[in-house]
């Protein structure tokens, strides 16, 4: 088969790779249907991870059962599954407690932006749909593996409820999926932090009410002005960096929470400002799977379109314009069509 390969940043070549086999009873073999880029792929491709040796990438991934091992009976051969980056067996004590991204068996895909995928603990982690879904959902399900799953993390470590107002820090996908789950959860206001014309566009019709183009403590004035002075109920911190966190931080009011999905680069936090500032933090990787049958459900029956994240769809061996695009910010998500 033939799949993407990181050979050094900004160095991506789609090459041919060793067939996935059953390693483990609990394995099951995908053949994919649909991939993508990740903006975490990009921290690698920056040079701002290393990269190490070369290897394969990609983690979010929809597919047709091809194989399953002897233990694995939840799904078979021949069905549409979604997945999530992180697999989980869906019974240890962190699994049970829903947080099946922290499961004591986890992986972490990372060779899905190929043809053929092998799915540790697919029993735990898959979750096939009742019929082959029409193809235009499948863009829809590919982004509950992954931004549509971390975007309803991230609205609900923030804790958004009905009547609220949110903030959503960062216009990438995960943000703009933020912004669709604190719809869904019953926000009132929705404030975006964008200063890109496409994304404030895609950003309000997801359910945005307000924009906020300033960065920074300019941003955070802002927000005070749109809250009566205080700050926002919840803040969706959907982006990772020292910036972004502390702008999540100084949007929430006292006695909010910020729930902070972006996986953090360089950012310190300072305990005598948390402490006084009375802002509940939780964030993480989310734990997809706890959510996974409630967002292929909100997917198929047209509740919600996260499948409108992806502004640029190219075949699988044109991976690396994919990179390229989101790297310059041609596109906000690239899809890949085996
Ligand atoms: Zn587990």
């Amino acid at each position: 088969m033939r799949g993407a390969v990181i050979h050094a940043p900004g160095d991506v070549r789609f090459e041919t790779l060793d067939d996935p086999k059953i390693l483990e009873p609990t394995d099951a073999i995908i053949r994919t249907a649909l991939t993508c880029v990740c903006g975490s792929d990009l921290w690698p491709w920056r040079g701002l991870e290393p990269t190490g040796e070369a290897h394969p990438m990609g983690h979010e991934y929809v597919g047709f059962v091809e194989e399953v091992g002897s233990e694995v009976t939840s799904v078979r051969p021949g069905q549409f599954v979604v997945g999530s980056f992180a697999t989980s067996d869906n019974t240890c004590a962190n699994c049970r407690n829903g947080f099946q991204s922290n499961c004591l068996h986890r992986e972490f895909m990372s060779s899905c932006q190929a043809e053929y995928v092998r799915i540790p603990h697919a029993q735990g982690t898959l979750v096939a749909t009742a019929t082959v879904p029409d193809e235009g959902y499948w863009p829809g399900l590919l982004a509950v593996s992954d931004v549509m799953g971390t975007g309803w993390w991230a609205a609900d470590a923030a804790e958004v409820k009905p009547g609220s107002t949110a903030v959503v820090v960062g216009d990438g996908a995960v943000g703009l999926c933020g912004v669709i789950a604190a719809k869904e959860r019953g926000a009132e206001r929705i404030i975006a932090m964008s200063r890109h014309a496409s994304r404030q566009k895609l950003a309000r019709e997801f359910g945005a009410t307000d924009i906020v183009t300033e960065r920074g403590e300019e941003g955070v004035a802002r927000i005070k002005d749109l809250t009566g002075g205080i700050g926002a109920d919840s803040v969706l911190e959907c982006v990772g960096t020292a910036q972004a966190m502390r702008q999540a931080l100084h949007s929430a009011r006292p006695g909010g929470n910020v729930g902070f999905v972006g996986v953090p680069h360089e950012v310190a936090l300072d305990g005598q400002e948390l402490f006084f500032s009375h802002v509940g933090l939780r964030g993480g990787p989310a734990p997809v799977r706890r959510y996974l049958p409630e967002l292929i459900d909100g997917v198929l029956s047209g509740r919600i379109e996260p499948g409108k994240v992806f502004d640029l769809t190219l075949p699988l061996e044109q991976v690396a314009e994919g990179y390229r695009a989101m790297d310059e910010r041609r596109a906000v998500k690239a899809l890949l069509r085996p």
